[in-house]
């Protein structure tokens, strides 16, 4: 009865067949040889099922503690590439049992599970019974606890996805609460506060106009336990229980707020299950004018129905269910599992230097989840900075700060801020000292010599205790740099020259100097291109995450070398520092640790009476 099944329209080579033949004919054998005889599919049988094109297949008897019921075993047209699937011939209603689609199809792995396709019959094997366990589970237990863990899937299945998607920026955690929502044409956006909207939103849509910012009241009723499809609020009836349940008065979060004739109200249902914080949504048409056959004002004199239950009677439409997606901070920045977000969505970080090297270090602390920035550089894009800068051709003659402020603004409106400064940090000191010295941590990424200088004189006077994280590259960006200066060891000048060579190069170029001058005068520049550069600029990036977490004790030097081949294209050496360093093995590219001493002639810590 085993047979190997050919799609009619191809045409077949000789011998052994094409790769989803073959896999369908060592699934015929293995099971032949086990023991389990099956029906074989139809090709209508087979063209049932939407999602997923099958080429063969084979229905199976299989006797359950409760009753027989009938499996089928589907081959895809990508088989053994893919894992085969089960359906379930004769399933319950949907969502009666979790894991079973709609035209009975059974999910039985997560999507990162890998197929070994040099073994398609075992895997076949493995999947019958899976299907097997899992039904008798669902049998026995029930199938409660997963659609719990995972409500939100089986909610989307029953999702108007016409009515676009809600995003929501609101605190993910109890109690229930009054929240606000703002309505455009792709989505809405939830937030605890109007000022929470407004924030977000025009970070997101810098031009969008006051008249397009129209805020409303909606509702967050936080649950204790996920729902299952039975309880899912897809009924007025439905939605007043589970707030109920939830000891949450629905109407009392509406305060009274009749809104407007064939308008709709929002309420999202938060809850916490074993895989995570998760929102679920409705919208519900309102009608001021009648509920059911009666007028709204029934029983009351014109004006006098009670504001209670006049919010009760305009809600009385039609229940629309509705995705939301977590746009929070939290969920954005490594789903809910990077226990670094806490301490990092809290810092406040200045980038003094939006360069080539400031503008991606902003650019990597933002996507790491910092949640506040002060960027300060006094220059407007230029097109020779076009090549190496996160900034593009659209930005030429505008101010780096400002325009890396608007990108990331952009491409993280929830974070808590974000803020600009077209000047020096001389000039940003001189309005106000404070700024700086509110800063968990700045960043110096100017590469100028004396305004570095100044700034270490600036630091060691007056706010010591704040970390100062400078980098910079060498010649050809064959090594980047990275050091904070902390209260004990040395202040960043005692690891230059008076002239503001550093005593530590890992490269040197014995044929000389490698700056290039542009053509205008005083216009130096060191030619390096940017992948080179985004390993510097990652090793910076990198010391700045771990100093906010953790800021070492004493002042402290990471080093980045790269790929050996490069300095010698450029006609560089490692140095004997460097060398020493690295036990002479610098082949290829790595990241080493030191301190940073004191210097006994430093002109800034020689001064100091302990020195
Ligand atoms: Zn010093």
């Amino acid at each position: 009865m085993w047979q190997s099944i050919r799609p009619a329209a191809a045409v077949m080579p000789e011998g052994d067949g094409f790769p989803p033949d073959q896999a369908v004919r060592r699934i015929a054998e293995r099971f032949a040889a086990a023991g389990i005889s099956g029906r074989k599919l139809e090709w209508h049988e087979l063209a049932r099922y939407r999602g997923e094109k099958f080429i063969a297949g084979w229905e199976f008897r299989i006797q359950f503690s409760d009753r027989t019921r009938r499996l089928r075993l589907l081959i895809p047209e990508n088989a053994p590439w893919v894992f085969s699937r089960i359906a379930l011939d004769d399933a319950p209603p949907f969502l009666t049992w979790p894991h079973v689609e709609k035209d009975g199809l059974l999910c039985l792995r997560p999507n990162s599970w890998t197929v070994d396709p040099s073994l398609p019959e075992e895997a076949a094997l493995d999947e019958l019974g899976r299907a097997t366990e899992l039904i008798e589970r669902l049998i026995t237990n029930g199938g409660d606890a997963d659609f719990r863990n995972e409500f939100r899937s089986y909610w989307d299945h029953i999702c108007d996805h016409k009515a676009g998607p809600i995003f929501s920026v609101a605190v993910p955690g109890p109690p229930s609460r009054q929240v606000h929502v703002w309505r455009g044409q792709q989505f809405s956006l939830i937030a605890d506060s109007p000022q929470g909207i407004d924030q977000w939103l025009r970070a997101r849509f810098p031009d969008i106009t006051q008249k397009q910012m129209v805020i409303e009241r909606a509702g967050l009723i936080w649950l204790n336990n996920p729902p299952v499809p039975a309880e899912f609020p897809d009924s007025i009836a439905k939605l007043k229980e589970l707030a109920a349940q939830n000891k949450t008065d629905l109407f009392q979060m509406l305060d009274g707020h009749q809104g407007t004739d064939g308008g709709e109200f929002l309420v999202i249902f938060g809850a916490e299950s074993t895989s995570g914080i998760g929102f679920i949504g409705v919208s519900i048409s309102r009608n001021t004018s009648k509920f059911g056959n009666q007028s709204i004002e029934k029983g009351f004199r014109k004006g006098k129905v009670p504001k209670a239950l006049m919010a009760n009677r305009t809600l009385n439409g039609r229940v629309v269910p509705r995705t939301v997606d977590r746009a929070d901070a939290a969920w954005v920045h490594g789903r809910d599992q990077d226990s670094r977000q806490m301490v990092l969505q809290k810092a406040h970080v200045a980038v003094l230097g939006c360069g080539s090297v400031g503008g991606q270090v902003a650019e990597l602390l933002a996507s790491a989840g910092v949640g506040s920035l002060l960027l300060v550089d006094p220059e407007r894009l230029t097109w020779s900075n076009v090549g190496r800068h996160v900034l593009g051709a659209e930005f030429v003659e505008l101010s780096k700060a400002e325009s890396i402020a608007r990108q990331l603004g952009k491409r993280f409106p929830h974070i808590r801020q974000i803020e600009a400064r077209r000047e020096s940090w001389q000039g940003v000191v001189r309005a106000s000292a404070g700024t700086l010295a509110h800063c968990n941590l700045i960043v110096s990424t100017m590469g100028d010599w004396s305004s570095e200088c100044q700034l270490n004189t600036w630091h060691s006077e007056e706010i010591p205790d704040v970390p100062i994280l400078y980098g910079w590259t060498e010649a050809y960006c064959c090594a980047g740099h990275a050091v904070v200066i902390r209260p004990e060891g040395g202040c960043f000048q005692c690891g230059f020259s008076r002239n503001g060579r550093v005593l530590f190069p890992v490269a040197r170029w014995p044929e000389g100097a490698t700056i290039r001058r542009e053509p205008a005068c005083g216009a130096d520049f060191q030619p390096y291109g940017p992948i080179e550069l985004a390993h510097v600029c990652a090793t910076i990036a990198e010391f700045a995450l771990d100093c906010l977490l953790e800021a070492p004790e004493r002042s402290t030097h990471r080093v980045w070398s790269g790929a050996e081949r490069l300095l010698i294209a450029t006609g560089g050496q490692w140095t004997e520092q460097w060398a020493e360093l690295t036990g002479g093995s610098v082949l290829g590219s790595r990241q080493l640790q030191r301190n940073w001493e004191t210097a006994s002639d430093c002109p800034i810590c020689g001064k100091k009476p302990d020195a």
